[in-house]
């Protein structure tokens, strides 16, 4: 059963009320997303594994610790690329591998048209990044995709969930952790989230 984290860090519940807000610009929602990215993957890594290190300060010897392994971010377009770039800046050594799906509005069902990833996999942890859990499809699809591709570790990384898509990736991923800031009430019948923010990806790029 995999384990679903939602945060209670007031910051992140504060921020993500003025994102919700009808009346924020795309300017202040992009600004929100990438810092709640940052709030949310903070979190969503505080297992990564540590080997001990010494480095040398002007002091002298003092015994550090360097994380173990590589991190992959894996952003869904197109709501998912505003989440990268602050989460890039806390990692830059991560690497970034872009999955496009829209999402047909007749079915509901997630279609891939975007998909780069290398031959193996280069990277030990994945970060699975888009902004809203709602029928779970694209998430489902981005995993299946990672695991066959060779990814052993992956965590999801959210903002807003329904019930609906917590279930479905839940049941379809047993293994992987989700991590958002909040699970909303439902979905409605044209698969948005509710209360929700609408949509991510037209909030984001002033297209709605
Ligand atoms: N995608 C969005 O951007 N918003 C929703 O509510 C559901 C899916």
């Amino acid at each position: 059963m995999n384990s679903l984290h939602m945060s209670n860090h007031p910051l992140i519940l504060h921020k993500v009320t003025l994102l919700r807000d009808v009346r924020t610009e795309p300017k202040k929602f992009r600004e929100l997303v990438r810092e709640l990215a940052i709030l949310l993957a903070y979190e969503a890594t505080s297992d990564l594994k540590l080997s001990p290190e010494s480095v040398n300060t002007p002091m002298g010897a003092a015994t550090g610790q360097r994380l173990q392994h590589k991190i992959g971010l894996v952003p869904i377009l197109r709501a998912g690329l505003g989440m990268v770039e602050g989460i890039w800046e806390m990692m830059p050594h991560a690497e970034v591998w872009h999955m496009g799906f829209y999402r047909d509005e007749r079915t509901l069902k997630p279609v891939a048209y975007y998909n780069r990833l290398p031959v193996g996999a280069t990277v030990q942890i994945c970060l699975v990044l888009d902004p809203m859990l709602a029928t779970g499809g694209s998430a489902v699809a981005t995993i299946d995709i990672l695991k066959k591709w060779g990814a052993q570790h992956i965590k999801y990384v959210g903002l807003i969930a329904a019930p609906e898509g917590v279930k479905r990736l839940s049941e379809a991923h047993p293994d992987v952790p989700i991590h958002v800031a909040v699970v909303d009430e439902k979905l409605n019948d044209i698969g948005y989230i509710v209360p929700g923010l609408g949509d991510a990806g037209d909030r984001q790029f002033g297209t709605g």
